[in-house]
């Protein structure tokens, strides 16, 4: 209850009227949004069962997440004061795409990240090194779409729900670890592919724009492609793409193109192979 109770206040009174905006949501939106949540629910019941535990146990893991992660916020505030603060374009961006998410900007902190390192959302912080941007070249439409991409991890408490399943992990036996830490894996490959989706699902210039922007990564000298927790930056190319068209057309009716995007938004129970080879 005490976690609900500090969601509702995080949200701003046009949640109703966000509410109402998305009952009345496009066929492609609906899709996107309920494989997700199938996605979401399967991950969980799969976890869940692994551990043992019930959707209780779960509310009260995220509520000493919640709290517990205050601690980790103070560390983290603390270590970005060595780093240059954001430029006011970046936090005029972020304050603009949360209205428009309808969340309280104020709710956020906007701090500086050590130089060229890649923006992080925790619980009520955002890390951004403007020079990341620059780094790539980046056009008002990427940063924002990789804005509202980390906009999206704070919405949905990404970063707590993290912490809640870490803190369970290590109370669990070897042999029960061994089995759940794939699962957490496909876990934080979820967040961020729902954290693209999301964020694209708001237009498809936006949707269009993440596919750019990760195609820039992709060509750059900088771009690392042993990083476990993302999806693999082809995919996420691709199914971004998938997804502005479909945004585009109205419908989701590409066969060729969109079955690999269709079994890759799937992919929790019977889908487990798509998560062997990454998605
Ligand atoms: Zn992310």
């Amino acid at each position: 209850m005490l976690l609900n109770a500090k969601i509702f206040l995080f949200l701003c009174p046009l949640v109703v009227f966000c509410r109402i905006v998305a009952l009345q949501s496009s066929p492609v939106d609906a899709y996107y949004h309920a494989n997700l949540s199938q996605e979401e629910q399967a991950l969980k019941t799969v976890f869940f069962r692994a551990v043992g535990m019930s959707e209780l146990d779960w509310q009260k893991a995220l509520e000493q997440a919640y709290v517990a992660y205050d601690e980790d916020e103070i560390s983290i505030k603390k270590q970005s004061e060595k780093f240059p603060t954001p430029s006011f374009e970046i936090k005029q961006s972020i304050a603009k795409l949360m209205r428009e998410q309808c969340l309280i900007p104020e709710s956020v902190q906007v701090l500086g990240n050590k130089s060229g390192l890649v923006l992080r959302a925790f619980k009520s912080i955002i890390l951004v090194a403007d020079d990341f941007f620059k780094k790539y070249n980046a056009t008002q439409d990427e940063i924002e779409a990789v804005l509202l991409h980390e906009i999206i991890h704070i919405s949905k408490l990404d970063e707590v729900e993290l912490l809640a399943l870490k803190m369970i992990y290590d109370n669990l036996p070897w042999y029960t670890k061994l089995r759940v830490a794939p699962l957490l894996q496909r876990w934080k490959l979820f967040r961020e592919k729902r954290a693209d989706i999301l964020a694209g699902l708001t237009s498809p210039a936006r949707a269009y724009a993440l596919a750019s922007f990760y195609i820039k990564v992709l060509n750059s000298p900088y771009y690392l492609p042993s990083d476990p927790t993302h999806p693999p930056l082809h995919k996420r190319i691709e199914y971004m793409k998938a997804l502005g068209d479909s945004l585009q057309k109205g419908s989701i009716d590409q066969p060729s193109r969109l079955a690999k995007g269709i079994d890759f938004i799937k992919g929790a129970l019977g889908y487990i192979q798509d998560y062997a080879v990454g998605p």
